[in-house]
Parts: C-alpha cells; sequence; structure tokens
C-alpha cells in the first residue's frame, strides 16, 4: 500500500527532470525550448516539468503516425491478434505500476487516491477489452440479387488525433487510446497542459512494450498550438476529444476546413431527480456522490438535483448536514473524501459562480468559500456548497460550474420533474430515484440524457457506451460503439460471374 506520508514524494522525479514528447518511438525530441511546470493543487507546489511542443513536432507526430499506419506491414495491416498482443502487454504493465500511476494522478490532478486507483483499473480494462474485440470478427455480407455478392469490410480510418481534459487524464486517453490502435489506427496524443504526467508513464509502458515507432505519439501543449495544429493537420483523419462544450464547438468549425471527422465527449448540467417514494437514506446518499464526487469536476456530475416538493423540508436539512460533514484534503490522506479543484483560476471561477448565484437570488445554504485555515489555505481547496430557492433560467441553473456547487430545482409532478431535467442545453447524464420500477422506466425514456441510472449515481462500465445528447457531444467513446468510431465501412461487390455489363449495344 503506497499511501504513507512520505508515498506522495517517491512517485515524482528529481525536480530538475525536464519530461518530455515521444515521437515516432523516441524521446528524443529537440526543437522546443518551451517548459511549462506542473503543479500539484493540493498545495499548488511544483512537481514537474514538461516540454512543449510546437507545430513542427505536431508534423513530426503526425508524419511518424502516418508511416506507421500506411507504410508495408504498418499498423493497418498488422494482424489483429498482434494488436492485441501489444495492448495486453501495455494493460500488465499497468497493472504493475498501477499504485505509483494513481498516485502520481492524484498529486497531479487532485483527486483522492481511491479515485486515482479506480481510474488506472478503468485503462488497465479497456486495454484488455479493446484487445478481446480487436480480435473478434466485424464485416458483414448482404442478401442482394443472386449475381453480386455484397459484403462490408471495416478498415481503421487512419490517424486519430485524441485531445483530452485535465478531470480523467490517463483514462480518457487510454479509453480512446485503446479503441483506435485496436483498430488499427495510429495515434498522436495531447493531454492537458495541467495534467501530462501520468500520459508520461503511459507513453514509458507503450516504449517499454515496443510497441513499433510511430503507432503512438505523445505530444504536450495548450489548445490554441498543438490542439489546434493537429485539426488543421490534412493528414490527420479523425480527432477525438473529450472537453468542453465551448471548445468543442470550436474543434468542430475548425474540422469543417478539411472535414475532420470529429467525436466529440463534452460538458453536462445532469439533473438527479428524487421523487418521494424513494428510499430516503440511498438518494440523499446518491445526491451527495453525484455532485460531490471529485469535487465536482466530473462531466456527468448529478449538479442539480430535482426534488419532489413532499419530501423536501425532510430531505435537505440531512443533505446539508451531511454535506457539511464531508472531510476535505489532500487526495493523498487515506481520510480525505474531497480534495482540492485543479487550479487557483479554476476555483476562481467557481467561487465566482456561488457570487452569480447569490445575484440572482438563489438562496445559499452551505459552503461557497475558499478553505483558507492552515495548510488549507495553500492549495483550491472549496467547501461543498448547495443552493436552492432557484428558478430555470438562472445561470447557476443553466451552466456548467464544474466544481462542488449543488442546485436544487422542486417540482410536484412527473411531468413537471421530466421538464426541468430537459431544460437545459446539455444531455449528458441523469438519474431517478423512487421505488416505482414502471415510473422509473417511464420518466427514464423521456429524458434526453446519453448515460442514465435508477437509484445510483456515477457507475459505468467500459464494455456499454457513453455519449452524449444535444450540446453534451457527438458520437461516443467505449463499448462496441466506441470501437466503430475508428472504422470506415467499405461496401465490396463482387461479381459471381465475370462478363461485360451488356449496357453498350456498339
Ligand atoms: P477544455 O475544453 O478547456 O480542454 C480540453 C482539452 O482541449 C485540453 O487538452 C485543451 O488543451 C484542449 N483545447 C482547448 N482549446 C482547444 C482548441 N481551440 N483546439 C484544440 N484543443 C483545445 O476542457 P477542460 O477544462 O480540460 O475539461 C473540463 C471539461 O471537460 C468539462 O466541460 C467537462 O464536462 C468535460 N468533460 C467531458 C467528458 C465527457 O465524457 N463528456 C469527460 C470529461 C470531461
Amino acid at each position: 500500500m503506497l499511501r504513507t506520508a512520505n508515498d506522495e514524494k517517491s512517485v515524482l522525479r528529481d525536480k530538475d527532470v525536464v519530461e518530455g514528447m515521444y515521437i515516432n518511438g523516441s524521446w528524443e525530441v529537440s526543437a522546443s525550448d518551451h517548459k511549462r511546470e506542473v503543479i500539484n493543487p493540493a498545495n499548488n507546489e511544483v512537481i514537474g516539468t514538461v516540454t512543449e511542443g510546437t507545430v513542427e513536432e505536431v508534423d513530426l507526430a503526425v508524419k511518424a503516425a502516418k508511416d506507421a499506419f500506411y507504410k508495408k506491414g504498418g499498423w493497418k495491416s498488422t494482424y489483429a491478434r498482434t494488436r492485441a498482443d501489444y495492448l495486453l502487454k501495455i494493460s500488465s504493465k499497468l497493472e504493475e505500476r498501477k499504485e505509483e500511476i494513481a498516485m502520481l494522478e492524484t498529486l497531479n490532478n487532485g483527486k483522492v487516491y481511491g479515485d486515482a486507483l479506480e481510474d488506472v483499473e478503468d485503462a488497465i480494462n479497456q486495454f484488455q477489452y479493446y484487445a478481446g474485440l480487436a480480435t473478434k470478427p466485424h464485416g458483414q455480407t448482404y442478401e442482394v440479387p443472386d449475381e453480386i455478392q455484397a459484403m462490408v469490410i471495416r478498415e481503421p480510418i487512419g490517424v486519430v488525433g485524441i485531445i483530452v481534459p485535465w478531470n480523467y487524464p490517463l483514462v480518457m486517453a487510454a479509453q480512446k487510446m485503446s479503441a483506435a490502435l485496436a483498430a488499427g489506427c495510429t495515434v498522436v496524443v495531447k493531454p492537458s497542459t495541467q495534467t501530462p504526467l501520468t500520459l508520461i508513464r503511459l507513453f514509458e509502458i507503450i516504449d517499454e512494450v515496443g510497441l513499433p515507432n510511430g503507432v503512438a505519439n505523445l505530444v504536450h501543449g495548450s489548445g490554441s498550438v498543438v490542439g489546434n495544429a493537429l485539426i488543421n493537420h490534412p493528414d490527420v483523419e479523425k480527432i477525438s476529444f473529450t472537453g468542453g462544450t465551448a471548445t468543442g464547438k470550436q474543434i468542430m468549425r475548425d474540422a469543417a476546413d478539411n472535414l475532420k471527422k470529429v467525436g466529440l465527449e463534452l460538458g453536462g448540467k445532469s439533473p438527479n431527480i428524487v421523487f418521494a417514494d424513494a428510499d430516503f437514506d440511498t438518494a440523499v446518499d446518491y445526491a451527495l456522490l453525484g455532485i460531490f464526487a471529485q469535487q465536482g469536476q466530473v462531466c456527468s456530475a448529478g449538479s442539480r438535483l430535482l426534488l419532489e416538493k413532499s419530501i423536501y423540508d425532510k430531505f435537505v436539512p440531512e443533505l446539508v448536514s451531511r454535506a457539511k460533514k464531508i472531510k476535505i484534503g489532500p487526495g493523498w490522506d487515506e481520510e480525505t473524501e474531497m480534495g482540492p479543484l485543479i487550479s487557483k483560476s479554476h476555483m476562481e471561477n467557481v467561487l465566482n459562480y456561488v457570487k452569480i448565484g447569490v445575484e440572482e437570488g438563489a438562496e445559499l445554504l452551505c459552503g461557497g468559500k475558499q478553505i483558507t485555515e492552515g495548510d488549507f489555505a495553500k492549495g483550491n481547496f472549496v467547501e461543498p456548497t448547495i443552493f436552492t430557492n432557484t428558478t430555470p433560467d438562472m445561470r447557476i441553473v443553466q451552466e456548467e460550474i464544474f466544481g462542488p456547487v449543488l442546485v436544487i430545482q422542486v417540482f410536484e409532478t412527473e411531468e413537471e420533474a421530466i421538464e426541468l431535467a430537459n431544460g437545459t442545453d446539455f444531455g449528458l447524464a441523469a438519474a431517478v430515484f423512487t421505488n416505482d420500477g414502471a415510473k422509473a422506466q417511464r420518466v427514464i425514456r423521456q429524458l434526453q440524457a446519453g448515460i442514465t441510472w435508477i437509484n445510483t449515481y456515477h457507475p459505468t462500465f467500459n464494455e456499454a457506451p457513453w455519449s452524449g445528447y444535444k450540446q453534451s457531444g457527438l458520437g461516443g467513446d467505449l463499448g462496441t460503439y466506441g470501437f466503430e468510431e475508428y472504422l470506415y465501412k467499405k461496401q465490396v461487390n463482387i461479381a459471381l460471374e465475370v462478363k461485360p455489363s451488356g449496357f453498350y449495344k456498339g
């Protein structure tokens, strides 16, 4: 077990080490002298330095990926079982190093160690899952007129640019990489500038298992330089993006110029609907977990609690009392239930939303402040915050805050609950708590959301697809659907009798 007082330091490299990019099977990438410090959000100390790429390095990485894809005997034409073997080796090496990598994620992202460990376990499973899928049959034949044999073959689409956010630094990249590599695509990955460290360790593993040069490349840097260069590169066939809705819209606009395919996993403002007949303790518990897990920095967070009016007076005091008891601290402390926000500037954004909520006339029931006692002052810790007396048009009800801020909306009928639930531009996740099975099914069917739960919140699985409705996304990750995102479908028609068409008479 890694969680002793010194463990958080033991996974860090020497401060003088500048970690870099991985292009065409090598860490020896020069050109850029732009370095960026990486910060621990629990105390704002520097925990690493990373070299960032330029447009030239993106070009080098894409060239390497293109060559690795198309060349004779390249990744595209590598036997699926061989591709699967590489993925399984990556998975095994991740397993060997999972505690080290989880602790590093905790230090870099701020998330509680147990959550970070779950992330690494998810990534391990993703490489296993897609290794399995790589070798499964996935063509089709069709019943057409007798003289033709019609079939579809699936082919990897080419070089994929993978752009990921800071809230699940390893797992978001792993879910896209494992599916794309299994399908036979090659990849160039761009982490968030704030959380590059665990992906560097994943690429060390990729190097160790001897993945052919150029099949997977890592380029650090900002969205405006490296992200943009990937989107505009003519040899990148698809951008697989996870991040904010505004960024997703910009990517779609930029990608339009060369009609690049885009997969977009975006933001949310997800409703958690609690009916009066729900199991009380379960519903209170998941209302807390829905929003305060990972400090509310989860795309599918249950950031809107829709509460049936008749239980409001019993439910809300219990919710607030339990929110106040949540143990806040650094993610490596075993007692911690909620860690810091990713950065000072993000914390300022979240606190600004609290100010907006108060100005809009919502009632602040608890929280709303940075925690500044003792060592907390060094980090980006915000109290669990709950607003009530909201109206649907308020910004705190409509906009993704991406922090530990819950807004309560009250309803009296099933129809009203559904209308409120669907009343934002987002459509990522939703939950229903009730002991009436038919009602649960009825409501779920009317919710505009890609990921839904009945009587629970947050569990999802690599086997099942993850995708947003409305402005929460386009395309999707995970499961067999996620695999399809990296495959073209080619129609092949074979004449069963070789003879001229007879159309031209002369
Ligand atoms: P972000 O959109 O600011 O950044 C995401 C990534 O895009 C980063 O790597 C960033 O450098 C890059 N980027 C930024 N501008 C770019 C541009 N113009 N061109 C190309 N790349 C660009 O998001 P974030 O703050 O890192 O992450 C939080 C957001 O991610 C939240 O909105 C959250 O809901 C969303 N998210 C969604 C899912 C999902 O599955 N739907 C999962 C996790 C996070």
